[in-house]
């Protein structure tokens, strides 16, 4: 199927070739039709399958073809969970809507409402927001929602899971009763099943299941490490990459604050994202990383929900998240469009139940990695290793030797060369050739390493 099967308008044709697109993906070619006949939809989808433009390519056209700039009012409210959803959400509608002469503008918490309310002074068609922000200027009187025909609302699950539920019901109130629906959630808890059950008429249920794609398209790589080894084994994987491009899960604010804090007291550019950041910060961390001025970027689960950073390199869960469904959103933040990406998880030892289940629903698809000695403790690496073989990895963590029956498509270096060059000589010289700068540290690898001759 084409973007001309789907009878879109040519100026928004023109826009997608512009962008690059060249086929719709399955929620588009799924969601358009149905949402330019009028209809209400349930989609079950995530970020990273094309959604925003399976909903806004259609908008973007009634709005269009009803003329609706020629009305007074809002005419499309959009809800997302994060500031950065939202903004992405802006900046395809800008994109998508090039020529149609349709005004959006978006609206979020953690900045001066003073633009947001200007915008809104001159008139907009379209209006993407996070809950808070918009229920304070509904409050204060700067939007009316009485002219609203299309409603979407992104990612509810996670707005749910944010504490939006009684703002999100607030707003529903001052919406008119006829309006086309348009509702996102990856996972259908009741309160949601609920909600959706209140909003959509006869709605049409779309599902893409992006944990089967995320599956095949990312290899996935798990170390068993101790706690307190993680951060070192970071170090290493970062400097055995040519030019990685590094999203890194923290459970915490604060172990992202560290982690970062730690990375840079080693010449390593990382930055932080999450919610006790400014949103000036937050933007500023994020731009330098699609800007690759940084390397690596961590992150909390909810700061970076919604994400839409291409070409990321690797996801690496420096914690495993506490729920599998979060492992499933967190790789698949690489290996987008159909490229490979990779995921590799540190899993300490109180995190082991975690992983169970993760691996359940990866269906096993993760492979045990030989970690490197320094990294472990024998008690509990040998004692609760899992039942499926563990394999070598050739990210330079091991000795050349062992590279040498690592199977090749497991590599995550993009230049093998050079990092089994540099693994050699550390070998053969007994040089921690690729060990960070700190020489405290260089001093704990020499001194584990010698007390495990396995490594050799
Ligand atoms: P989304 O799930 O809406 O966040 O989109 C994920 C990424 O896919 C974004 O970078 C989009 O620009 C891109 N994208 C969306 N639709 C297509 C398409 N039909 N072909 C290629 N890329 C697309």
């Amino acid at each position: 199927m084409t973007f001309e099967d789907l009878k879109l308008l040519p100026q928004i044709l023109l826009s997608l070739k512009a962008k690059g697109y060249v086929t719709p993906t399955p929620i588009q070619e799924q969601s358009i039709p149905y949402l330019l006949a009028g209809k209400d939809i349930f989609g079950s989808a995530q970020t990273g399958t094309g959604k925003t433009a399976a909903f806004a390519l259609p908008i973007l056209q009634r709005l269009f073809e009803s003329k609706a700039s020629q009305r007074k009012g809002i005419k499309t409210l959009i809800l997302a969970p994060t500031r950065e959803l939202a903004q992405q959400i802006s900046d395809s509608f800008r994109d998508y809507g090039k020529g149609l002469h349709i005004k959006h503008t978006v609206i979020y918490g953690g900045v001066s409402q003073r633009p947001q309310t200007e915008a809104l002074r001159t008139g907009v068609d379209i209006v993407i927001a996070t809950p808070g922000r918009l229920l304070d200027l509904i409050n204060q009187g700067y939007v009316k929602l009485n002219t609203i025909e299309y409603f979407v609302l992104d990612e509810v699950d996670r707005m749910l899971d944010m504490g939006f539920i009684n703002d999100i019901k607030k707003i529903i109130r001052d919406l008119p009763a006829k309006k086309q629906t348009i509702f996102f959630s990856a996972t259908m808890p009741g309160e949601i099943k609920k909600l959706s059950d209140t909003l959509l008429q006869h709605p049409v249920t779309i599902q893409v299941n992006h944990g089967q794609s995320a599956a095949l398209s990312v290899k996935q790589f798990v170390y068993f490490v101790d706690k307190g080894n993680k951060k070192d084994l970071l170090k290493i994987f970062l400097q055995q990459e040519v030019k990685p491009h590094v999203l890194v899960f923290t459970r915490t604010k604060r172990g992202a604050d560290k982690l970062v804090k730690s990375l840079t007291a080693d010449g390593i550019r990382a930055e932080a994202i999450h919610g006790d950041k400014s949103q000036g910060s937050r933007q500023r961390a994020l731009e330098a990383f699609k800007k690759r001025t940084v390397s690596m970027l961590v992150a909390t689960d909810v700061a970076s929900r919604g994400l839409d950073i291409t070409d990321i390199s690797h996801v690496i869960n420096f914690d495993l998240p506490e729920d599998a469904e979060t492992y499933v959103h967190r790789i698949g933040r690489t290996g987008r469009a159909g490229a490979t990406g990779i995921a590799i998880s540190y899993c300490s030892q109180d995190e082991r139940g975690l992983l169970k289940d993760i691996q359940k629903l990866a269906k096993n698809n993760i492979e045990i990695v030989s970690t490197p000695a320094f990294a472990k403790t024998h008690s509990h690496y040998e004692s609760k290793q899992g039942s499926r073989p563990e394999h070598r990895h050739p990210s330079g963590h091991e000795p050349k030797r062992e590279h040498r029956h690592a199977p090749k498509h497991h590599s995550m270096n993009r230049n093998t060369n050079q990092s089994s060059n540099q693994t050699a000589s550390a070998n053969s010289t007994g040089e921690r050739k690729f060990v960070p700068g700190k020489r405290r540290w260089n001093n704990n690898w020499q001194k584990k390493r010698s007390n495990d001759r396995s490594f050799d």
